[in-house]
């Protein structure tokens, strides 16, 4: 992958998020404060407007100017966490990358999981977007080099999903949900939800 895909990488996201613009707001609403799809909206119309400029760079300058446009515009707590993302991401990158391999990826994705459960001081279990995000990135550390991408994106995939319900019936502990206590189980965790929504736009596209 070249960060010359970035373009339509953003558009599928964007497109996506918009799509389901309802039914993420309301999922925020039940048991946040109902900002979480705005907040990503703005962050990616920021990243939207920057995605050619973001095409030039090599993939470390790259997820460097993703990470620092999110961590400005986004806001709320997913905002700083997603920055971090990308951030810790970009520093994982070799100097000079301008193709980017599963292995990589796979590696940087997940130095940039663990920053992020760091900033969050939050695991897997505590009904946030990590659910969904810590399944991918060890399906993707996981997967044998050796499969066809095709059936490591499908088991991307799989992950995402899985990892999105599972936070339906926990109790959240992290993040203005774990203020309702008890009363937080029995609804999907908005992050949760926004992200699974993104991995598969975004392995549909390299599908
Ligand atoms: P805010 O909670 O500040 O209003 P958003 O509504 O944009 O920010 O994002 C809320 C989402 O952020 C939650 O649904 C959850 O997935 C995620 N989140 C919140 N706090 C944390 C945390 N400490 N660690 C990981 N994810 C978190
Ligand atoms: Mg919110």
């Amino acid at each position: 992958m070249q960060t010359t895909d970035l373009p339509n990488i953003i558009a599928a996201t964007s497109h996506i998020i918009n799509q389901n613009e309802g039914e993420v707001a309301a999922l925020d609403q039940a048991i946040g404060d109902g900002d979480h799809v705005v907040n990503l909206q703005r962050g990616l119309a920021a990243l939207t407007a920057q995605s050619v400029a973001i095409s030039e760079l090599n993939w470390k300058q790259a997820l460097q100017k993703i990470g620092m446009t999110l961590m400005s515009t986004m806001g709320g707590a997913s905002g700083s966490l997603y920055g971090t993302l990308f951030i810790s991401m970009a520093k994982a990158m070799p100097d000079d990358s301008k193709e980017l391999s599963l292995v990589t990826l796979a590696a940087a994705f997940s130095q940039g999981i663990e920053a992020m459960k760091k900033r969050g001081k939050s695991n897997i279990g505590e009904k946030t977007m990590l659910d969904t995000l810590i399944p991918v990135a060890n399906t993707l550390n996981q997967t044998p080099p050796s499969l066809p991408l095709s059936e490591t994106l499908e088991k991307v995939m799989v992950a995402a999903i899985a990892g999105m319900e599972s936070t339906q019936e926990m109790l959240a502990t992290k993040g203005r949900a774990s203020f309702l206590g008890e009363r937080s189980r029995g609804h999907i965790d908005a992050g949760a939800r926004s992200s699974q929504l993104m991995i598969c736009a975004i392995v549909e596209h390299l599908s």
